[in-house]
């Protein structure tokens, strides 16, 4: 499923193929992804250039010079991908622009979870997920800002997964990189917010730039994203579905529990439940 890294590359592959680039025509199917508006609301872009694009999260708004927006959210299994105009589109292609390039841009959604919404810039930024989004830890500075995170977790007796799930709370992480941030920290997935000391949070915060970063150097490039789900050797990550398998770090193994209904993986050894000593005296 795509979380920040990837809607990061998508947003730098949009932009490299856009920029420039007249859209010459514009069709989306009917269907969920682009309700409650209509075909013809998409066509409308038809004509018209992109001027720039804003990633916040897993959400993009992609401005163009009608002084219209196209917000973009990849849901569970979006994608954009490119080809010749005069190839044959992929399947479960649920909207396509084509360029003056002789490109053709498609939009592929086999679950239809995505959403792509045409409307002007303040209407998109005062939708639902766009408005509620929390700080993005790469756009809002070089690094996750430390004492901001830790006032947004000590306020909640949800557990640390829980809360760095919700996109208020930072905006983009998902099921990947909260588990592999909390494994990089050291941090069990269950500690209540409320139980972190602002040295844990600045843990938590350098391992959320490290997992995403690294998440960043591996798919960077002009090839299609391709999501863990679809291909498990696309798997490079530390414990994310790993269970069973030794940690990386101490060998032993790898566990996995549910909590909101999605897998954590985790190591009980280098992210013990119970803080340790040093962590309790560095709390005084
Ligand atoms: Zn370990």
């Amino acid at each position: 499923m795509p979380e920040l890294p990837e809607v990061e590359v998508a947003s730098r592959q949009l932009r490299s193929w856009l920029t420039g680039r007249r859209v010459t025509s514009a069709r989306a199917a009917k269907s969920r992804i682009i309700r409650p508006q209509g075909p013809q609301r998409f066509a409308r872009l038809a004509g018209h250039t992109l001027v720039s694009i804003e990633r916040r999260g897993k959400w993009m708004l992609l401005d163009f010079d009608d002084g219209e927006s196209l917000i973009s959210h990849l849901g569970m299994t979006g994608k954009w991908i490119r080809r010749r105009e005069d190839e044959a589109s992929p399947l479960h292609v649920r909207a396509s622009l084509h360029l003056d390039d002789g490109n053709a841009v498609d939009y592929r959604d086999p679950r239809l979870f995505g959403r792509l919404l045409r409307g002007k810039p303040a209407e998109l930024r005062a939708h639902a997920g766009w408005k509620s989004l929390g700080p993005d830890p790469l756009v809002d500075g070089v690094d996750v800002d430390v004492e901001c995170l830790h006032r947004a977790l000590v306020v909640t007796k949800r557990s640390i997964k829980e809360a760095l799930m919700d996109q208020r709370t930072l905006a983009g992480l998902g099921n990947i990189h909260v588990g592999e941030s909390l494994h990089r920290a050291g941090l069990h997935p269950q500690r209540p917010g409320v139980s972190l000391t602002l040295k844990e949070t600045s843990r938590l915060a350098t391992a959320i730039t490290a997992s995403i970063e690294f998440a960043l150097s591996e798919e960077d490039g002009s090839e299609p994203i391709t999501y863990v789900e679809e291909d498990p050797s696309a798997n490079v990550f530390l414990v994310y579905d790993h269970a069973g398998k030794p940690c990386p770090t101490c060998a032993s193994p790898i566990e996995r529990i549910v909590q909101g209904g999605r897998s954590t993986f985790f190591c009980p050894r280098c992210q013990p439940l119970k803080r340790s000593r040093t962590a309790k005296t560095g709390r005084r």
